[in-house]
């Protein structure tokens, strides 16, 4: 059975339209499954019923042949989102007769939904003359099949392949950073093509071999990223392509053919297109056809490495205009390339809304989509509109459309420009409680940060852009300078400075780890306690560079248990007391910064007890306590809808730590995505937090919206909340008051 589903899948994937692979698809079924009849049927949600779009065995009809949902057997089937198997289907009480699509000599029925993302997006069907029960192993073919069919249709649906003519193509998926653009659609297709090689010749033969070496490394940990992540989505013969480029790239007799080329002084790419070609026109030239098909992915494979071999150089985007940009993952260096003011929106295939890309794209207030599928050329210099509310992409949309789009945006100016008139303004809510706003920053290529006069201080500088932008680590003089610059821009302020905080969806360029988890691996306080003389570097340039501003605080991130934390205090230690011996010897006087943790590693929150004496302060970052706590992966998109922070065992989480805080005497501040958000801000001030620590663009609108809530009645929210047992209950609160306090506009309502 095994074998029979690949054979299908395989000869689907190879059917060069939709309604050929359809059509492949039941003509195969019916004759793996010894079947008389074989039918999909697709889900139109305009119509509300369920279309036949395929069959092998009953008549095709000129006209349209459909039942509306919960209606017949099929309809049936998709109501209950579980397979039916009938002996006799004219029996069934959901029975209806379809005319003249000549059913009547059929008597068993086994349908299947189709369903992708809890969705069901159509009907299998499998009917027989004889009337008996299909049996187990006919039941879970057909499942598998279907399992199958959705991950296709899903795919096919994206590129748009369904669209009735006056349609608009829309492409949904994970709302990450708010906001409306409309502007023209740009695919990312900066990769060198193979067949635009020339041909170049090296001096440096010892450089070109390195490139390739790394190309070839970097090529083969992607692969296997790929293959583990793609497992179960996948059809088996993409998978195997991965495992072909795998094998290939330990193959020694390419290896060496590519390095003669390149002895011979070819240049790297050159000799990859060399080589590459020739293996190709070899394989192209052989009887079996399996291996006839190989030519292709060869090429595939060249293509892939020429793409390592530039990625080492910076993208360039020379836009005249505003553009939205879609791209497979949005990287530091594709967004250092792109001028702030030209960048209208982001669509990105990769991420989901807590990825450092996304947390970056809303600091700059990019509207932005992630974990998108869609077609690049039926988005590519079209004419959008990115809803980073709806999480929703409209490709050529009609005018009205337009217009109402134009609209929003309008009156998001209005608003932005009415809550930055007010900046400067201390947050204080209606009822006299003061909040302290401080700011995130550091996470934009544009290293020079931002000064916003409306923060009380930095709350969370990150560090990790210029390690991730170059090509190795940036030397102490270079930190020097960059956080000397940070720490002058709000001399009279408290600059909280994040020792770095790589790993998990922020490795490092050049030193490629690879993982089965990333997130719960070398990240973070783990990666530097590993790497003392990178830590102790780091130590060093933010201590010498607070000299005579006094005013630095530094946060270790990850800290999941005490012993981690008294061998980074060890090691704060020992930079200090060497960075303040050299301030003597210039005759100037280091003062000792306040050191405090991250809270956002689970673990930490039943050693809070042993912090005191040990740390001056606390941040919480919820990004990571969420993912941790809730066990989702911020950067996965197929459980980006389980992705929240208002869950209430987040919420019960963060009361625990405010309690010990208070109780410990340990000033405390909220870092995560969850203080610059509105709905989060009025529940932590609701719940007795004081001090939030946001992006530059939240600010304003924070300090605003605070301004005219009120801490009591936040309070009573904050408790209502407590007792919640999902989150859409607390949302659904908070929304409640927002809206009651006519600053519904912060917070647009989402698709659906
Ligand atoms: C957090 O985890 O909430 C946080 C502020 O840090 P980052 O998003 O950089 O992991
Ligand atoms: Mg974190």
């Amino acid at each position: 059975m095994l074998q029979q589903l690949r054979d299908i899948v395989e000869r689907v994937a190879r059917a060069t339209s939709l309604p050929q692979a359809l059509d492949t698809l039941v003509a195969s079924t019916c004759h793996a499954m010894k079947a008389e009849v074989c039918s999909v049927y697709i889900a139109d949600e305009e119509t509300q019923s369920y279309r036949l779009i395929a069959t092998k065995g009953l008549k095709k009809s000129r006209r349209n042949v459909s039942l509306k949902f919960g209606e017949g057997l099929v309809g049936y089937v998709g109501q209950r989102a579980e397979p039916i198997n009938v002996a006799e289907a004219t029996r069934h009480k959901h029975y209806k007769h379809l005319r003249g699509i000549g059913e009547e000599p059929f008597h068993s029925f086994l349908g299947t939904p189709i369903i992708h993302r809890r969705k069901v997006m159509g009907v299998l069907v499998v009917q027989q003359r004889e009337q008996r029960l299909f049996d187990e192993s006919e039941e879970s073919f057909l499942v598998t099949l279907a399992a199958q069919l959705a991950i296709a249709l899903a795919h096919a649906r994206a590129q748009g392949v369904w669209l009735k003519s006056n349609e608009t193509l829309t492409i949904d998926a994970v709302a990450s950073s708010p906001g409306v653009a409309v502007a023209t659609g740009y695919w990312d297709d900066d990769q060198p093509r193979l067949e635009n090689v020339l041909p170049m010749s090296t001096l440096d033969v010892d450089l070109e071999l390195e490139r390739l070496l790394v190309a070839m490394e970097k090529a083969k940990t992607e692969f296997r990223r790929l293959r583990k992540r793609f497992d179960s989505d996948l059809k088996n013969d993409t998978l195997a392509i991965f495992d072909l480029f795998s094998h290939l790239l330990n193959d020694p007799m390419l290896r060496r053919d590519l390095e003669a080329k390149i002895r011979n002084r070819a240049q790297a790419e050159w000799a990859v297109r060399q080589v590459v070609e020739s293996y190709s026109a070899r394989f192209a030239q052989m009887s079996d056809s399996y291996l006839r098909e190989r030519a292709q992915d060869l090429r595939e494979l060249g293509q892939r490495l020429l793409y390592y071999l530039s990625n080492d150089s910076q993208p360039e985007f020379d836009w005249p205009e505003m553009r939205v940009l879609f791209t497979r993952e949005l990287t530091a260096a594709i967004l250092a390339a792109i001028p702030r003011d030209k960048l209208a929106g982001v669509v990105s295939m990769e991420g989901a809304s807590n990825s450092h890309a996304a947390i970056l794209l809303r600091a700059m207030g990019v509207p932005a989509i992630m974990g998108a599928e869609y077609e690049p050329k039926s988005v590519h210099g079209k004419q959008v509109v990115v809803d980073g509310y709806g999480g929703r992409v409209l490709v050529e949309p009609s005018e009205p459309v337009l217009d109402e789009y134009r609209q929003l945006m309008q009156e998001e100016v209005e608003l932005y420009d009415k809550v930055e008139q007010e900046l400067n303004k201390p947050c204080v809510t209606a009822d006299g409680l003061t909040v302290q706003v401080n700011l995130n920053a550091g996470l934009s290529a544009d290293t020079s940060i931002s000064v916003n006069q409306g923060v009380d201080g930095v709350g969370l500088y990150r560090t990790e852009v210029p390690f991730l932008l170059q090509r190795s680590f940036p030397s102490e003089d270079e930190q020097y300078h960059l956080y000397r610059d940070v720490l002058h821009a709000y001399q009279n302020k408290q600059v909280v400075m994040r020792t770095l905080d790589v790993g998990g969806d922020k490795p490092l360029p050049y030193l490629s780890i690879e993982e089965d988890n990333p997130f719960l691996g070398w990240r973070g306080i783990r990666f530097t306690l590993d790497h003392p003389d990178i830590f102790l570097i780091q130590l060093r340039a933010m201590l010498r560079a607070s000299i005579g501003l006094d005013n630095l605080d530094i946060l270790l991130p990850m800290i999941s248990g005490i012993v981690e934390l008294e061998e980074a205090l060890a090691l704060v230690n020992q930079a200090y007391t060497e960075v303040a011996k050299q301030a003597v010897e210039m005759s100037q006087v280091l003062h000792r910064p306040r050191i405090g943790v991250m809270v956002e590693v689970p673990s930490l929150l039943y050693q809070l007890d042993h912090l005191k004496g040990r740390v001056d302060f606390l941040s919480i970052g919820t990004n990571d306590l969420t993912q941790y706590l809730l066990a989702v992966d911020r950067n996965n998109v197929r459980v980006a809808s389980l992705y929240d922070a208002l869950h209430p065992s987040v919420i019960s989480a963060l009361d625990l730590i405010l309690a010990k805080a208070k109780a410990l005497h340990l000033p405390v501040c909220v870092c995560g995505e969850l203080a610059g958000d509105p709905l989060g801000a009025l529940l932590l001030v609701g719940m007795g937090y004081d001090s939030l620590s946001m992006n530059n663009r939240n600010v304003a609108r924070i300090k605003y919206i605070l301004r005219q809530a009120n801490a009591a009645e936040l309070a009573a929210i904050a408790d209502e909340c407590r007792s919640a047992i999902s989150p859409h209950v607390i949302r659904d609160a908070l929304t409640k008051y927002i809206e009651s306090h006519q600053l519904g506009g912060f917070i647009r309502a989402g698709k659906e």
